[in-house]
């Protein structure tokens, strides 16, 4: 039987209400929720991450504004864009989209934010919090949408081997410290794969969940995985697609073939995509709530 498909769209369409319901309730108490992202350059895929992500804040009751500036800014001036917008009370997440160009340091513009106003988590006070096991920070996006996407479909990693295939600070890593805490979502076993795994299948042969997060098509194939498997490809990678009028298409990282084997698996788009934009308002929220605390 083919696997089923994991309705990211739903399950972020449930979560962006439980997130208008907070926001009406901050409203109510004088607190209007506001997101600030900043986008530096014209990366069309950067352009529409973050129109879909104020959107979607427009519809949750969250205000938000988009900071736009050119692809040759200088690092200094994105340093004082965050460092206006830390210091503007109707902002209580700020968002710069990554990635940003060569001439501006990244890790210092994250260093730069209020870790209380850290959108994604990525500030390393949020992310040592998270390694401490305190949940109550920003989670890194991505890998919490991750998480939420199993536990919402009836897929709870606990007391499951995950392979997670990526360790990047923006997913693979922070993903694999959320699933082996003790905690919901967590106590799973956990193994990280990369570059230098040098038998990537012997691992997610093993697997009862498999995260992809390499960002490289068909890097999972079904001889890779065992019958019943879970997996959940966070991988985004254009393709050729001479037919159509864009030349390409947008597939994940595992081969379609995988589906034959697996029990669910997160569809190329419509699965992880929409998680990602439903835990930044997620994110967006707890910091305004915590201005009342
Ligand atoms: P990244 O920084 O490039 O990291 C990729 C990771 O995968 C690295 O750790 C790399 O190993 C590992 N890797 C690459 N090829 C591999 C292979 N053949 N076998 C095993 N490991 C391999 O990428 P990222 O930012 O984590 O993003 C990963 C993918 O997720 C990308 O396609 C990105 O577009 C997508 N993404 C999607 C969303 C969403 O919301 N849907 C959000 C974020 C990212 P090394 O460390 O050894 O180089």
């Amino acid at each position: 039987m083919p696997a089923t498909l994991i309705d990211g769209n739903a399950i972020a369409a449930d979560i962006r209400a439980e997130v208008a319901r907070q926001a009406a309730d901050l409203r109510a108490k004088g607190v209007t929720p506001g997101l600030a992202a900043v986008i530096v350059g014209d990366n069309a895929a950067s352009i529409s991450y973050v129109s879909m992500k104020t959107k979607a804040c427009e519809e949750a009751g969250i205000f938000s504004e988009t900071f736009k500036l050119p692809e040759d800014v200088t690092h200094d001036d994105v340093v004082a864009l965050i460092q206006r917008l830390n210091a503007d009370d109707r902002f209580h997440a700020i968002l710069p989209q990554l990635p940003l160009p060569k001439q501006v340091d990244e890790l210092a513009v994250l260093d730069t934010m209020l870790p209380r106003k850290d959108a994604d988590g990525l500030h390393p006070h949020n992310l040592g919090r998270l390694l401490r096991g305190e949940l109550t920070g920003a989670i890194p996006c991505t890998p919490h949408g991750v998480v939420e996407l199993l536990l919402r479909s009836g897929n709870d990693p606990a007391g499951k081997h995950v392979v997670v295939v990526g360790r990047s600070t923006l997913v693979g890593r922070p993903l694999a410290v959320l699933l082996s805490n003790k905690a919901r979502g967590g106590n799973a076993t956990v193994t990280i794969c990369h570059t230098g795994t040098p038998d990537l299948a012997v691992h997610t042969r093993e697997a009862d969940i498999v995260v992809m997060a390499a960002g490289r098509a068909n890097t999972l194939t079904k001889d890779m995985v065992k019958p019943g498997v879970v997996v959940i490809d966070v991988g985004v990678n254009r393709v050729d697609a001479p037919n159509r009028p864009s030349g390409y298409r947008l597939v994940g990282d595992a081969s379609m073939d995988v589906r034959e084997v697996a029990s669910f698996v997160t569809p190329y788009t419509g699965g992880v995509g929409p998680m990602t934009v439903a835990m930044l308002l997620v994110n967006t929220v707890k910091a305004a709530a915590r201005t009342l605390d």
